[in-house]
């Protein structure tokens, strides 16, 4: 294999193990993957290679196990540089002290070297399909910075812009200053913009209403439209703590999702982030409409926001993927842990340790997350026609043995540096675990240097300076 594998437009991989992940859930102990003009031209067993036309390249995948690319259905690219900084910090103080100053000095540049470092951690452990969610305010150049490091990694995602323009006064969950705030039909201007400067086979644009109490009925509504009327997807975060339920319950006498129900915005097209507060009767209404969830445990529990019951979202039939959530919420960028954690978390609220499977975690985080996305014609499984979006695992990485559990092992007991190789449209953007578009040294060093700025620019050098009892000695 030497460097022109990379531009390759049709090749064989074999002598691997496969699992396509498609509906019947065929599975190759020695399989094959046919990928021609970036799609999956075939997949199959070993002994179907005989039948395949000849002349075509092969590559041998052995020792591994090859399966589609993650899907990340919710996170934020651009606080990839965020890391660390509100460890142990309530909600609503993240909100005062991080979130909004933050935002102010997370201009362009810093987004985008944020991203690119969230990026480079998300495909080297697998991911292939992302989404993020980007503030529009107060830096309308926040979303550009971002898109221009997905398409500079080759990465497929969905960049939704949230808007806001209404706020709960002395609710610091729920505040948001006034500066922040735009007008609909400003924000509508700015999705189509987005649109215009950056769609392309691998990039998408949605629309986001930022939250049921930080958005006027005018504006969710008019994001809503925006996007049924330009088939974008239509995202919120939504039900995500106890004091953004109690509010909602109070000013609206009805839950969140209930009140999404009322606006007559939930559908196919839209994607709910978190939904952690909700009744019974509101998981009928969100099945019945067709509303997907993007279920993000590891955020979740992070600030201690709530268990979102997985469980009961799946037993109503709604469409869930899982969503990692930005690194300042998280903190790690790891697909992985985010599918364990999903089972856990689950099992241990539920208290039944028959919950889900390694399979199920699997499921959501590859055709699961491409239903929930709205992409499943496309990515989520290993199908002739879809992309050619998949990823080799190393599978004699000690933590993934023995080979006789490995479907388990790669959920329960998974190592991300295992992932070899990564595929988006048939272009091998990781190989042997380094990045071939990215250059790891130059992203690491931007990213120090853009959390340097913010740092300084918001005074929280200070406060990580004094965190905790450590006594630094720095020469
Ligand atoms: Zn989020």
């Amino acid at each position: 294999m030497d460097a022109a594998d990379n531009e390759a437009t049709e090749f064989i991989i074999h002598d691997t193990m496969v699992l396509t992940m498609d509906g019947a859930r065929n599975a190759y102990e020695s399989g094959y993957l046919w990928v021609r003009d970036g799609l999956v031209a075939g997949v199959g067993d070993a002994t179907g290679l005989e039948a395949l036309p000849r002349g075509i390249p092969r590559r041998s995948a052995a020792g591994g196990l090859l399966m589609p690319g993650l899907v990340n259905t919710h996170g934020h690219l651009s606080n990839g540089i965020l890391r660390g900084i509100y460890d142990e910090m309530p909600l609503a103080v993240w909100f005062e002290r991080g979130m909004w100053p933050v935002l102010e000095a997370l201009d362009e540049e810093a987004g985008a070297a944020g991203a690119r470092l969230a990026l480079l951690e998300q495909m080297l452990a697998g991911v292939t399909t992302t989404l993020s969610a980007e503030f529009g305010t107060p830096n309308p150049r926040l979303a550009d910075g971002v898109l221009q490091a997905i398409s500079e990694s080759g990465m497929r995602a969905i960049v939704s812009r949230m808007t806001v323009d209404s706020a709960v006064e002395g609710l610091a969950s729920q505040a948001v200053p006034r500066k922040y705030r735009e007008r609909p039909v400003d924000a509508c201007r700015e999705v189509e913009r987005l649109q215009q400067d950056w769609c392309s086979e691998r990039i998408a644009i949605a629309a986001e209403a930022l939250g049921v109490l930080r958005c006027s009925a005018e504006m969710i509504e008019a994001m809503h439209d925006l996007a049924m009327r330009s088939r974008m997807l239509f995202t919120m975060h939504v039900a995500s703590s106890r004091e953004e339920h109690q509010e909602c319950l109070q000013r609206h006498g009805r839950g969140c999702i209930a009140q999404l129900a009322e606006y007559g915005v939930l559908g196919e097209g839209t994607l709910l982030a978190h939904v952690i507060w909700l009744s019974p009767e509101e998981v009928r209404q969100l099945a019945a409409a067709g509303a997907a969830v993007s279920h993000n445990p590891v955020a979740n529990a992070y600030y201690a926001s709530g268990h979102g019951d997985l469980g009961a979202l799946l037993d109503a039939g709604i469409r869930v993927g899982l969503g990692l959530d930005g690194a300042s919420t998280n903190n790690s960028q790891n697909p992985w842990e985010t599918m364990k954690a999903a089972i856990l978390d689950q099992k241990q609220h539920a208290g039944d340790a028959a919950f889900g499977s390694a399979e199920l975690a699997l499921e959501l985080a590859t055709r699961g997350g491409a239903r929930a996305l709205g992409m499943e014609v496309q990515v989520g499984s290993l199908e002739p026609g879809k992309k050619a979006d998949f990823i080799v695992i190393d599978a004699s990485r000690p933590a993934l043995a023995p080979r006789q559990t490995l479907v388990s092992n790669l959920v329960y007991s998974h190592d991300p540096g295992a992932v070899r190789d990564v595929y988006i449209g048939g272009e091998r953007v990781v190989r042997d675990g380094v990045h071939q578009r990215l250059a790891h040294d130059e992203v690491l060093a931007g990213a120090n240097e853009a959390m340097a700025r913010v740092l300084e620019r918001t005074g929280l050098d200070g406060y990580l300076a004094t965190r905790g009892g450590w006594r630094w000695h720095r020469g």
